[in-house]
């Protein structure tokens, strides 16, 4: 014999069981879905109510009318249906099983063990966490910029003497190019190269040979403007471009910087350090290559008529 065998006989008892839950809702529904009976504890959800007798039962659930008949059509089912219901006021969610009986459908709602507040609290939780999630990915998506920011600052960059290594030059050189009006006389180019610099490391060493590098850098930093660009173009050879620049004022530029470097003793015994250089100026149409190639068959001049001097550039043999 099982339990509902044994109740069956003490309607009393059944009815006293039924008000003692408190956690539990029992309603018998007619076939409109319009409450028959309850129990204590679904009139205690509703203490402004007086009387349920006749009311629809999906007047007292607390989700929007249109969702309403979605949950209903459930309770036509023969068959036991399970489901989350919220009812109106109570604040609390009950786990609901419906089920068809003679008189229309019998609904059991055992009450879940969160309440509205504790839902937002969860929600409003998540939510933190997910923008203290947001906040650290955008850190670190700016460090990554930082990093990426070096690694490019690192990849152009000449490491002696800190200027912009021949990459850099040559992506500028193109922009330049690019930037530069047809027929427009636009800018021009110096390229240097130290005299005699195998000569320099063999007398003096390696590491004086850096210096010295270094020391021609600065010499060429502190001549150049905001917007020329100066750069190690490779060895003992520098470049610089020189916008708004005509061929003879970037020859005066040139001469500036190799009459100081001749002036200046870099080394011991007064040993003088020179630079020759060759200049040229942009002439539409030109490449970069065909660009640094004169300059570099001005500086050929240069070294040629006996070094420590400034060429510029001619297309005549
Ligand atoms: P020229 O007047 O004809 O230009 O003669 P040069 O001796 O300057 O030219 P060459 O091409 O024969 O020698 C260049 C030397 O520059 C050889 C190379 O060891 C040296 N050099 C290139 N890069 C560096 C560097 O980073 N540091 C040092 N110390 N020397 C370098
Ligand atoms: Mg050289
Ligand atoms: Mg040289």
């Amino acid at each position: 014999m099982n339990l509902s065998h044994l109740i069956q006989g003490e309607p009393r008892a059944l009815k006293i069981l039924l008000d003692t839950l408190q956690n539990t809702f029992l309603v018998c529904l007619d076939a409109q879905g319009r409450l028959l009976a309850w129990n204590r504890a679904f009139a205690g959800l509703f203490p402004f109510i007086v009387d349920f007798k006749g009311r629809p039962l999906k007047d007292l659930m607390g989700v929007p009318s249109e969702e309403k008949e979605a949950v209903f059509p459930e309770l036509q089912g023969t068959e036991p249906q399970t489901h989350v219901l919220c009812l109106k006021h109570a604040r609390h969610h009950f786990r609901c099983v419906t089920l068809a009986v003679a008189c229309g459908t019998l609904m059991i709602g055992e009450r879940l063990h969160y309440s509205e507040d504790q839902v937002f609290n969860t929600l409003s939780q998540l939510t933190n966490e997910m923008a203290s999630v947001h906040m650290k990915l955008v850190q670190k998506h700016r460090e990554l910029q930082v990093a990426y920011g070096k690694i490019e600052h690192i990849s152009r960059t000449d490491p002696l003497t800190d200027l912009p290594n021949r990459r850099s030059f040559m992506d500028r050189l193109e922009d330049m190019l690019l930037a530069t009006a047809p027929g427009a006389e636009g800018f021009s180019l110096v390229l240097f190269d130290l005299d005699h610099f195998k000569q320099i490391n063999d007398l003096f060493g390696h590491d004086a040979g850096d210096q010295v590098l270094c020391r021609f850098a600065e010499l060429l930093k502190k001549y150049s403007r905001k917007s020329d660009l100066p750069a190690r173009f490779g060895g003992e050879e520098f470049i610089a471009l020189l916008p708004d620049t005509t061929i003879k004022e970037a020859w005066v530029f040139a001469e500036r910087i190799r009459r100081e470097l001749a002036a200046s003793r870099l080394l011991k015994d007064k040993h003088r350090v020179t630079v020759s250089a060759g200049v040229c100026g942009y002439a539409n149409p030109l490449s970069r290559e065909e660009l640094i190639k004169q300059a570099d068959m001005a500086l050929y001049d240069a070294k040629n008529t006996g070094r420590n001097r400034i060429s510029i550039y001619s297309s005549r043999p």
